[in-house]
């Protein structure tokens, strides 16, 4: 049993790298970014209280994202553990988690921040295409291999709506304001290991594998 989170800033790379993680080590990868997009993709009530926020770059409000989270959480309970992707991002969000987790006997074992740097961040969010399942592409660096579809469910790709550079920005600094102060809480529990998100895909996730038998999970 293994429940990591991966941390960072938008584009650092937490979604490619939770699928690789979650596929090797055989967890459950627990996206609320994507949990939010299928929302709103599919004009649930949730979906449409949360497009506001989301559209905008901003953040949902953390008792419609630890509600949905409760949710995933309760209703299939991963035998081996999970990856966290996007969540928590606030200390609120942590809190509620602990108090989630606590109340099926489970913890956090070790939190990942992928580190990445302004401009990175927004080179990647232009050339980023998603598949609705949460396949994620780059048209340079990480191409589909047949054009505009998803490799491994044949689903066309999109740009997402909050990937425009105006609204990266904003997100960036939402991070920072909101999701900064988390890495001080984990640290302050020890849980906190940190791997340099600007090298290649590969490297990134080597970089966690790497961390995760140092901390002796795996
Ligand atoms: P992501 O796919 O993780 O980059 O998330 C995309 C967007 O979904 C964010 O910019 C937020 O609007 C929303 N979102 C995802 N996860 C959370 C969360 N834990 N708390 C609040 N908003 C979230």
């Amino acid at each position: 049993m293994l429940n990591l989170i991966l941390l960072g800033p938008p584009g650092a790379g937490k979604g490619t790298q939770a699928l690789a993680i979650a596929g090797s080590l055989g967890l459950h990868r627990l996206s609320t970014g994507d949990l939010l997009r299928r929302h709103i993709r599919r004009e649930s009530q949730l979906g449409a209280q949360a497009r506001v926020f989301y559209d905008k770059g901003e953040y949902v409000p953390d008792c419609l994202v630890v509600a949905m989270v409760k949710e995933e959480i309760t209703s299939f309970l991963p035998e081996n553990g999970m990856v966290l992707d996007g969540f928590p991002r606030t200390v609120a969000q942590a809190e509620a988690l602990e108090r989630m987790l606590t109340e099926i006997g489970k913890r956090i074992d070790t939190v990942i921040e992928i580190d990445s740097d302004t401009e990175e961040i927004v080179r990647r969010a232009e050339g980023r295409r998603v598949c609705p399942e949460g396949h994620t592409y780059h048209m340079v660096k990480n191409p589909p291999r047949s054009g505009g579809r998803c490799d491994v469910d044949g689903l066309p790709l999109q740009q997402r709506v909050d990937d425009q550079p105006d609204t990266v920005r904003k997100r960036i600094t939402v991070y920072h304001e909101r999701t900064k102060p988390l890495l001080t809480y984990y640290a302050a529990k020890g849980l906190i290991q940190r791997v340099d998100g600007t090298q290649s895909i590969e490297e990134v996730t080597e970089s966690i594998q790497h961390v995760l038998s140092n901390v002796g999970v795996r």
